[in-house]
């Protein structure tokens, strides 16, 4: 999402103006840290976070929209929107916020800003990163997961968060949450999970397991954050270190070696009837070779259910389990890969190296 909102933008631009603290830049963008989860004004006095924590946002309803929090120091809100269309698209925001509970039509939200259906959706997709309607479904789905995290029972937090009914939210959370409501709010509730971290020839590898499965793989540079992220992903499991989980990481770490060609370990993961479809359609792919997201919702028998492909990938836990680097886009290129990219095209190539 940053990266289709930054492209209204010139970003070299933009990080001088940051530099600089531009006043004469504000309301032309707004900066958001990642490290810290602010956004920004050009002018605002704090500290300069470095190039790389940076995303740039054309509206601050775009860096919200992606999580990012207003400074309370420099209120980037309360500055006039300057980009062409920009005051008109922050209207429709605001209006779209105002009726969650039944989002406006294109053309009811254009009449209630001031300009035609089509130029509306335009802009907004330039100014923000998404269409009104997807960012109206984002919305609805920050505000459930904020009431699901607050411990609301499933069906009042639907409602809560303007959805009309359970079926509707899941139907999209499915693809959108990751899981359906009721596993979100479960947070691993009742499990037992051992993991352990190892070196490898990746860098540095967890593996968390309970006593029906592999429950956890990944990848990074920094033990506390690999446990950091498993601890946030299964917030309510009983989560002990093991370092006798032993056959699984044996298994993988034969694998990373090239030495294993497949994986077929059991896995303990809560996931959607779609997500499964979708892993199963991976592990199906064979060793060395690609698939593209395409293929696979054809596969699956549904070209229209590309993108949350793509969803279903970004949100396997048990990376090489389920082989997700085998997916790549239509163009053969490599999208997102939770460990990173660098990681992914290593094992394309310690595959293909190993096929041929
Ligand atoms: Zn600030």
């Amino acid at each position: 999402m940053t990266e289709i909102a930054d492209a209204a933008l010139d970003m070299d631009r933009c990080w001088d103006a940051v530099v600089s603290r531009d006043s004469g830049s504000d309301g032309a963008f707004v900066y958001a840290v990642r490290s810290t989860g602010i956004y920004c004004r050009p002018s605002c006095p704090s500290r300069r976070p470095r190039r790389e924590q940076v995303a740039f946002f054309a509206l601050p309803d775009a860096a919200e929209l992606a999580g990012f929090r207003a400074c309370k120091r420099c209120t980037p809100r309360e500055v006039c929107p300057v980009a062409p269309g920009a005051a008109v698209v922050a209207a429709a925001c605001a209006e779209i916020a105002v009726r969650q509970e039944q989002p406006p039509t294109l053309v009811e939200l254009g009449a209630a800003v001031g300009m035609s259906p089509h130029h509306l959706q335009r802009t907004f997709k330039r100014l923000v990163g998404v269409s009104p309607r997807e960012y109206a479904d984002a919305l609805r789905l920050e505000a459930l997961k904020g009431q699901l995290r607050d411990g609301e029972r499933v069906s009042e937090a639907i409602y809560a968060a303007g959805y009309g009914s359970p079926s509707r939210i899941y139907e999209r959370a499915d693809a959108q949450l990751g899981m359906p409501p009721a596993v979100y709010r479960g947070g691993g509730k009742g499990m037992q999970i051992g993991f352990t971290i190892v070196d490898s020839a990746l860098g540095r590898l967890l593996v968390a397991a309970t006593s029906r499965g592999v429950c956890a793989v990944s990848l990074g540079d920094d033990d506390e954050h690999l446990e950091y992220e498993l601890r946030a992903e299964y917030r309510l499991a009983e989560i002990v270190r093991d370092d006798e989980i032993g056959d699984a990481v044996d298994a993988i770490l034969a694998y990373l070696d090239g030495q294993r060609p497949s994986l077929n370990l059991p896995i303990d993961v809560q996931a959607t009837a779609f997500q499964r479809q979708v892993w199963q359609a991976l592990q199906a792919i064979p060793y060395g070779e690609t698939r593209t997201y395409m293929q696979i919702a054809e596969g699956l028998g549904n070209r229209k259910a590309v993108r949350a492909v793509g969803r279903a990938c970004a949100t396997n836990p048990v990376s090489l389990v389920v082989p997700c680097h085998r997916a790549v886009g239509s163009d053969g290129k490599l999208h997102g890969f939770r460990w990173g990219l660098e990681r992914k095209q290593a094992l394309i190539d310690m595959e293909k190296r190993r096929y041929s």
